[in-house]
């Protein structure tokens, strides 16, 4: 059986993941958000006291790490790091530096890839990322680039730290993005760009129900649900 997939790529903070999160709920899609893979790998790094860019310390790390992906009873993904949950520990502002820095080595990058790439053979996913569309899933049927100015990007993930509980600098949240727009478009190896058939969508003026309608619509056209 063939199975579908969706590609959703951008910067931090355009939304990828409240969207992907809404759309596989309209269409019974699995959602996979690539980039909690990538934060588990820098959490680790992290954890083991060992610099995240240190291509040498990290792929030597790699072969122990037991990382697994599992969904709970309401669907979201869990992620977990040697049999422990650390799907709250990845989301630490320090840990967002750490992916973005671990996500930038070759090594990284193609040991994930499989992970990422057998989820879409099983199942009809939806998937975000920096780099489904160009490299993980480069044969998607329907791929989307999100973006969104970086002011109103650090303006939302300010907003989502904060019904976390965790309190942050708004400019501090925007260097933050900036340096990972910066690093995530600028590395050698599947840097962060729109594939040559995906539909660029700028979120800065959509509020959540206007992006979905945006996106059901290209989706629907492209997968023929009319
Ligand atoms: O999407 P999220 O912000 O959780 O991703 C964390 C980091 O992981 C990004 O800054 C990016 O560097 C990296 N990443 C990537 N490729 C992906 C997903 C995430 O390089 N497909």
């Amino acid at each position: 059986m063939a199975y579908c997939s969706i590609a959703i790529d951008g910067p931090s903070g355009a939304g990828k993941s409240s969207m992907a999160k809404a759309i596989a709920a309209k269409y019974s899609f699995i959602y996979v958000d690539t980039g909690a893979i990538y934060r588990t790998v820098g959490l680790a790094a992290h954890r083991r006291g060992i610099s995240c860019s240190d291509e040498a310390a990290v792929s030597k790390i790699l072969p122990e790490l037991n990382i697994e992906m599992k969904y709970d009873g309401q669907g979201e993904q869990r992620m977990y790091l040697d049999g422990e949950d650390v799907s709250s520990d990845i989301r630490l502002p320090e840990i967002s530096i750490c992916a973005s820095d671990v996500s930038a080595l070759p090594a990284v990058r193609a040991f994930l890839l499989e992970m990422q790439r057998s989820m879409a053979r099983t199942n009809n996913v939806i998937m975000d990322g920096r780099d489904i569309g160009t490299v993980v899933l480069p044969d998607a049927d329907v791929k989307i680039f999100l973006t969104a100015s970086s002011a109103e990007r650090a303006r939302r993930r300010l907003l989502q730290l904060m019904e976390k509980g965790i309190n942050e600098d708004y400019e501090k949240v925007l260097r933050e993005i900036e340096y990972r727009d910066q690093q995530d478009s600028n590395r050698d190896i599947a840097p962060l760009k729109p594939a040559d058939d995906a539909v660029i969508v700028d979120t800065s003026e959509l509020d959540i129900d206007g992006t979905i309608a945006v996106l059901s619509s290209i989706i629907e056209e492209r997968l023929d649900l009319n």
